[in-house]
């Protein structure tokens, strides 16, 4: 799905040289690399102040931790994403509520937004899944209206863009008042363990979750608020500070990856290829099919039989996973949500794919439907 030892051949110099200095330096946390590598990924996303962090999952609770929300106050999500974006909201003691996402974008559909608005409704977190963004126009002007902070999980979307009405183009994550990125190494820009990013656009908020980043202390030993100890390890920042150099050029094959798997598979009736909205580029995290009417276990053996691997991203709903059982939420709920758990296939996604290992894959999946 991923062939991180592919990449690292192709950057090998670049990276043992960034990677060597750290060593030498011995500055493993909060060495300089890592304010010069926030700085540089400010100026590429297109947003005043950007804040490393442990992990993408820290992001997203930074993020939450900071906008002052009190227990029970309601954040607004789609049940169909990685279990981090609940994750959080449940562990602060906040409610998550559902709406539920669009069957082509895979993205929460924002129509729904006004059916669960209440009283306690805070803060809505929309998910740029799979490298596509959300319908973000019409999101921050329900948001706006209402008083509701945006908090994004652009964690698989980094440097896709949203385009307005009015022409101006946006990078996911920069749009509501905090934005969040994952550095995990599947991810676009991944490092060589955990990492992450808030991207924040109020300097005053900036300066909340640097603190709350690193125990809530300005002053050594002296504590503003509680905290967490969540820091991006100068290593990390040494890796990612290459790879951001690099970020457009990869993106760049993943496009063209994906428009060569879409031309191959687009007019079969058995697959649906991956739609682009009008308002949103994509930066292809995954390149995600659903199927029509064939089995996705049976398609599934016979590629890893010929060496293809695929995954199901994602086999089961959040509203229906066990820990998530008190949210209250019963099978029939999110239609959308529970449909696509059932028919998406993720193939291999990645800058290392080369166009004969794509025409096998197309080749195999047109082969054994
Ligand atoms: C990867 C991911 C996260 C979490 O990031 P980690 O760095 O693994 O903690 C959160 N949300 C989404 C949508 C993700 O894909």
């Amino acid at each position: 799905m991923v062939d991180l030892q592919g990449q690292y051949r192709r950057l090998k110099e670049e990276l043992d040289t960034s990677l060597g200095e750290v060593l030498s330096s011995a500055r493993f946390v909060r060495g300089p690399e890592v304010h010069a590598f926030e700085e540089e990924l400010a100026s590429y996303v297109g947003t005043p102040h950007v804040v490393a962090c442990a992990s993408g999952t820290d992001a997203l609770q930074l993020a939450l931790m900071s906008l002052g929300l009190q227990p029970g106050d309601e954040v607004v999500t789609v049940p169909f994403t990685f279990v981090s974006t609940v994750e959080v909201i449940a562990l602060l003691g906040l409610k998550p509520v559902f709406v539920d996402v669009c069957p082509d974008t895979f993205c929460m559909d924002v129509t729904q937004l006004e059916s669960v608005l209440t009283p306690r409704t805070r803060a809505i977190l929309p998910v740029h899944l799979f490298g596509h963004c959300v319908d973000m126009e019409p999101l921050l002007s329900f948001a706006r209206k209402h008083g509701l902070f945006v908090v994004e999980d652009a964690c698989q979307a980094i440097g896709a863009e949203v385009v307005f009405s009015d022409g101006t183009r946006r990078q996911a994550g920069t749009m509501g008042d905090i934005g969040c990125t994952s550095f995990f190494p599947s991810k676009n820009l991944g490092c060589y363990g955990d990492g992450g990013a808030l991207f924040v656009r109020d300097e005053v908020l900036a300066d909340k979750v640097r603190i709350m980043a690193n125990h809530g202390m300005r002053e050594r030993y002296h504590y503003e608020c509680i905290g967490l100890n969540s820091r991006l390890d100068t290593l990390q920042a040494a890796v990612l500070r290459v790879k951001l150099r690099h970020l457009d050029e990869f993106t760049s094959i993943r496009r063209q990856t994906a428009a060569e798997y879409t031309s191959a598979l687009d007019h079969h009736p058995a697959f649906s290829t991956p739609m682009i909205a009008p308002y949103s580029t994509h930066v292809f995290h995954q390149y995600t099919l659903k199927l029509n009417g064939i089995s996705r276990q049976s398609l599934k053996e016979k590629l890893d039989a010929a060496g293809i691997p695929t995954a199901v991203y994602y086999p089961k709903p959040l509203h229906l996973q066990e820990a998530y059982g008190h949210l209250g939420y019963k099978s029939g709920d999110f239609p959308v949500s529970e449909r696509l758990a059932q028919c998406v296939l993720s193939l291999p996604m990645h800058t290392e794919l080369s166009h004969e290992q794509i025409q096998y894959i197309v080749h195999n999946l047109v082969q054994h439907i």
